[in-house]
């Protein structure tokens, strides 16, 4: 039977991210996908690299924002680790970093962008607040009835087609062994390691068993399934998402825009496509009373008619055809922060999902690799720890 270092669950950015840190510190790795590397919400999302807090992290009062801040250090090492990626990875994974813009259209938002500054600021995130003709100026795209923006240098985009198949072919250049269409099914401690039960996922696979001294879940809305197996409760909810494309079209904003007072994230890709998102919901779709997570969500035409109000701030993409609209699944936790560290009483059981985890999986994978290597993590992930919701576990 194979018995390696580490077993990482899960083929998304996370999974791949930490496979590759912890083989090129020279693990025996195995990386165990269910489906298709990248299949699922790595690829499907937004590819926004946001670093200031996000209009979900600031709708719900200060109290709730301050909250969400706690998580800014990770921010500001996600920062210096985009910059990094591509050159670590010697192939391009589309990263732009030509500044971000959160608007504010009313009074009201402009006090909640001052106040949101204020605080990212304390944390030491380059935030400054630009209004009238000098925000104008920057983006000159923007609708009149936009009356400040939080301007954020740093922020850009990525392309999830992209980064997460250059982190496998990376993981396994340094010797990673990646099976595609395994499931994992059980996950048993025995005498100091993991035992790992697979089968043949849906695109057929090599299933068997495997042995590992450390196991990182790496499983995005699967992550609660996962935890399970190991006989640990997680309280890690799938939310569905929707996003917009139009068709192509000159180069029009090189920023990334977000909205201070609702949900909206809008992006031009390298090809012209012009990218809307921001967190309007999809339905989930429910077989026998539970949720289907291997089904797309559903699409709801509020979420489709809330993308295009885009239109409202930046108004050339009124002339802009849409050409697709899809969904998909992220994870969400109670407290809205990251979920990420080892699993207490489950020696050598590894987890991480929630929270941006494109814009800060390169981070989180770091992290991960560093605590399952050494126990050690800067900057420290102690606010993260699975051990906050230790309630929900009595063995
Ligand atoms: C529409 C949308 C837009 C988004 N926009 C942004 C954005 O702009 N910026 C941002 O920062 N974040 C964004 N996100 C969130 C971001 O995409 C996710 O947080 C991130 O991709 C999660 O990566 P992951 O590797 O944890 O999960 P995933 O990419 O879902 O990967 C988990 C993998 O685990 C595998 N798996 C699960 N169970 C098993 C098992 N039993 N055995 C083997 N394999 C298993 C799955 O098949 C899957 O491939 C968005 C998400 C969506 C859906």
């Amino acid at each position: 039977m194979n018995h390696v270092d580490t077993a990482v669950v899960g083929g998304g950015l996370l999974g791949c991210a930490t496979a590759w840190q912890l083989a090129r510190a020279g693990s025996r790795v195995l990386l165990l996908e269910k489906d298709q590397i990248n299949r699922h919400a790595s690829g499907q999302n937004a590819g926004s690299l946001h670093f200031q807090l996000e209009y979900r992290m600031v709708e719900h009062g200060d109290d709730a924002a301050r909250a969400a801040a706690r998580a800014l250090p990770l921010h500001l090492d996600a920062v210096r680790s985009w910059a990094a990626v591509e050159d670590e990875l010697g192939e391009p994974c589309g990263v732009s970093r030509h500044g971000g813009l959160m608007l504010a259209e009313t009074p009201a938002e402009v006090a909640v962008l001052d106040r949101k500054a204020a605080l990212e600021r304390r944390y030491g995130l380059a935030v400054e607040v630009l209004s009238g003709a000098d925000l104008h100026a920057l983006a000159p795209y923007l609708a009149p009835t936009v009356r400040a923006a939080g301007f954020v240098p740093d922020e850009g985009k990525a392309n999830p087609r992209l980064v997460t198949p250059a982190l496998a072919r990376a993981a396994v250049r340094y010797g990673t062994v990646l099976h595609t269409g395994c499931r994992v099914t059980g996950l048993s401690r025995r005498n100091g390691y993991w035992e790992l039960s697979t089968r043949a996922g849906a695109d057929g696979g090599p299933g068997g068993t495997y042995r590992a001294d450390t196991v990182v879940l790496a499983g995005g809305v699967w992550t609660a399934e996962l935890a399970g197996m190991a006989d640990v409760r997680l309280p890690v909810f799938p939310v569905g998402l929707t996003m917009s494309a139009t068709a192509r079209t000159a180069p029009l904003l090189p920023h990334l825009i977000q909205h201070v007072g609702r949900r909206l994230s809008v992006k031009q890709t390298a090809e012209g496509t012009v990218l809307i998102g921001g967190g309007w919901p999809a339905k989930l779709v429910s077989r026998s009373g539970r949720t289907d997570l291997e089904v797309n969500p559903e699409l709801r035409y509020e979420s489709l008619t809330g993308n295009l109000a885009a239109a409202r701030v930046v108004p050339a993409l009124l002339d802009l055809p849409l050409i697709r609209t899809w969904t998909g699944m992220t994870t969400l936790t109670p407290d809205q922060l990251p979920l990420l560290g080892a699993v207490p009483r489950r020696p050598g059981l590894f987890v991480a999902t929630g929270g941006s985890a494109f814009t800060l999986g390169l981070t989180y994978a770091r992290l991960l690799a560093g605590m399952v290597l050494t126990g050690t993590a800067d900057p420290s992930v102690a606010d993260y720890s699975p051990a906050r919701f230790g309630a929900l576990n009595f063995a």
